[in-house]
């Protein structure tokens, strides 16, 4: 699933191009009913038709389109990309949605697995409450994190997975900041070391920043523009590196299941 790095690298491919346009319609192809998160296609575009997008942001994992009124937010989920065309074999099932704009460009929503949404939100800041800081902006400094870490008791991959928590990890992400600051998985929030948080600090924010360079991470069905992808995935220290030595110690990595989701980690390196 795409997270921050990779949507960070949708949105500024998608900026330039539709930055500035007036939205003429919203089309449901082939998505399941649940696409617009519950409205429907003509109550959807009552709210956006003819609204100019005013700015293409991200927050978290959402991709933001602010318009005159009102946000319109997709969520790529499993398998959503965007494209500016259809491909000469892209199948038309896997189509779930279609942006159209008033200078006749358009922009596709293919998404095979159809998880992904796109929701209008009239109240943003009601919608961004629910989010957790944002790991690359001033107000993810480390006080607040060693204050949230202390204040709750939870194992950490999970605490790192929770959008309301921090906004943008997702499984690649959170496996390899716990790596690069040797915490164990399972280790309980307010049971990480003062040095260890502030190693997991350091690491969260450059290990984004470093995928962002890079475009993102291509593990399956990420791609962004026409089928480019990105190419931090040679950079994996864990991720899908299960049996592979430890690029620190050289141990082999397991594999385990923290909260139902496959995670990675070195049992040496990060001890309980
Ligand atoms: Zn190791």
């Amino acid at each position: 699933m795409p997270e921050l790095p990779e949507v960070e690298t949708v949105v500024r491919v998608i900026r330039p191009r539709i930055e500035g346009l007036r939205i003429r319609s919203i089309r449901r192809l082939n998505g399941t009913a649940s696409l617009f998160n519950g409205a429907t296609e003509a109550q959807l575009n009552r709210l956006v038709k003819n609204q100019r997008i005013r700015a293409v942001t991200r927050r978290g994992k959402y991709i933001v389109l602010e318009l005159e009124r009102g946000v319109l937010l997709i969520h790529l989920r499993m398998t959503g990309r965007l494209l500016f065309r259809k491909g000469p074999d892209d199948p038309e099932r896997h189509f779930t949605a279609r942006i159209d704009f008033q200078n006749q460009a358009s922009l596709w929503f293919r998404d095979m697995r159809k998880f992904g949404r796109i929701t209008y939100c009239s109240d943003r800041e009601n919608w961004e409450g629910r989010l957790g800081p944002e790991p690359l902006s001033d107000q993810f400094t480390l006080d607040w994190l060693r204050g949230e870490l202390k204040r709750r008791h939870r194992k950490m991959k999970a605490l790192l997975l929770d959008q309301s928590f921090l906004a943008g990890l997702g499984n690649i992400y959170v496996d390899e900041v716990l790596w690069a600051a040797r915490i164990h998985p399972e280790t309980l929030s307010h049971r990480v070391s003062q040095s260890k948080a502030a190693a997991l600090h350091r690491a969260i924010r450059s290990i984004l920043q470093a995928s962002i360079d890079h475009q993102g991470t291509t593990i399956i069905n990420f791609a962004f523009g026409e089928g480019k992808t990105g190419n931090f995935r040679s950079l994996l220290q864990v991720f899908g590196r299960t049996g592979k030595p430890c690029p620190r110690c050289g141990t082999a990595i397991k594999k385990v299941r923290v909260n139902q989701r496959g995670t990675h980690f070195c049992p040496v390196c990060q001890k309980r």
